[in-house]
């Protein structure tokens, strides 16, 4: 099986093995469907005989002198294991304390969310052959979480656009255009409307555009994007889509629907030195605790880990029979695929099929 699911370049991976030939990686189980999903993960790598022991931490977040913080141990083993994989975290809205996936990002310094989406062969979509790459902003944009209230009835929200973290997303979308084959970054924006943030943004990947003679560049619209993504998405196959923070929340979601949901996408979220892998979807309670859970996109994210790791191997086998899995039928599915598997029957199928 081809490297389907990667993540490849970032920062390289620091860690090690122990003397037994494994690692240690850090487990955020989440919130919602987290623990379903994460325990159906831990039960695949036990029976493919994967070298990883895991690290659970608990992320539960504390407000201090009102700035969100996560809880000290879970700091370090993401800081000593520089590699984590991660379940959903509900965030409150309106009120309450900001976004945990928000604050593991700024953290740890994890600039570039990187969100293939590939059909999955023998499960029909009105597509086939999509096969996206899209690389979101993951600090900045509309999520700086800089509001304020001007006068009641008057709210005013920050998009944050920096020089710095645009050039090094963007030059990471060139590096993972290069190491991946592909021949396009395209920079998807709307300089039109939003002439300094976006304008930015664009005019940055123009400079960065300089060093990669080999690699075409363009420029597109955001709702052009979208329409031309749901028109004919096969368009985008060989091509790198890199983007400030929100627009890339919204395509990928959209990317998720053209393959057949938010069940199926992976990512990463790569920073220097750390690395956070985890699925595109968040911790659905509307079907929290109810084994009807998809582990796909949470697998298919834990294959991005691996390789990363350079466990290509292993990889590759989970990855399969994840694939091989859904193709055999709607009775291996779960209900979001219009399949009648639980998420552990769908579990036993994969691994009976590693
Ligand atoms: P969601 O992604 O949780 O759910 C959207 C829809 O997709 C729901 O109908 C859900 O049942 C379905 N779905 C999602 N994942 C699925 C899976 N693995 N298997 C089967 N069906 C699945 O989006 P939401 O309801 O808008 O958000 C719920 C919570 O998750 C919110 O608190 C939100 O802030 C949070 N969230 C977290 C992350 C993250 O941790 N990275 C990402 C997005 C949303």
């Amino acid at each position: 099986m081809s490297r389907q699911y990667s993540a490849k370049v970032a920062g390289q991976y620091l860690g090690k093995p122990n003397s037994d030939g494994r690692y240690e990686v850090t487990l955020i189980k989440g919130d919602g469907i987290g623990t379903e999903i994460s325990d159906a993960v831990v039960k695949i790598y036990k029976a493919a005989n994967v070298p990883i022991d895991w690290e659970p931490v608990d992320v539960t977040p504390s407000l201090i002198n009102g700035v969100t913080t996560i809880p000290k141990p879970a700091v370090d083993s993401i800081n000593k294991n520089m590699i984590a994989l991660k379940g959903p975290l509900a965030t409150p809205i309106g009120k309450g304390h900001q976004s945990m996936n928000l604050t593991l990002r700024r953290t740890f310094g994890l600039f570039a969310n990187v969100r293939p989406c590939k059909s999955i062969v023998g499960y029909k979509t009105p597509y086939e052959n999509v096969d996206t790459v899209l690389i979101r902003e993951n600090t900045e944009g509309e999520y700086s979480g800089i509001e304020h209230i001007i006068v009641p009835g008057v709210v005013q929200s920050i998009k944050l656009i920096t020089k710095k973290a645009s050039e090094r997303v963007i030059r990471y979308a060139f590096e993972h255009a290069k190491s991946t084959g592909r021949h396009e970054v395209k920079v998807v924006h709307k300089a039109s409307i939003m002439k300094l943030s976006d304008g930015l943004f664009v005019q940055c990947a123009k400079e960065i555009a300089k060093d990669y003679p080999e690699i075409k560049v363009t420029f597109e619209l955001i709702d052009n994007t979208s329409l031309r993504l749901a028109s004919d998405p096969t368009t985008y196959s060989k091509v790198v889509m890199v983007m400030p923070n929100l627009y890339g929340d919204i395509l990928s979601d959209l990317s998720s629907g053209l393959i057949g949901g938010l069940g199926l996408t992976p990512s990463g979220n790569m920073g220097e030195k750390v690395s956070i892998f985890e699925a595109v979807h968040g911790s659905a309670p509307d079907i929290a605790g109810k084994g009807l859970a998809n582990p796909t996109a949470l697998l298919l994210s834990s294959c991005m880990m691996l390789r990363h790791m350079g466990l290509n191997k292993y990889a590759d086998n989970i990855e399969s029979a994840v694939l091989k899995t859904i193709a055999s039928g709607p009775e291996n599915r779960t209900g979001d695929l219009r399949g009648t598997a639980s998420t552990s029957s769908f579990t036993e199928a994969i691994i009976s099929n590693l």
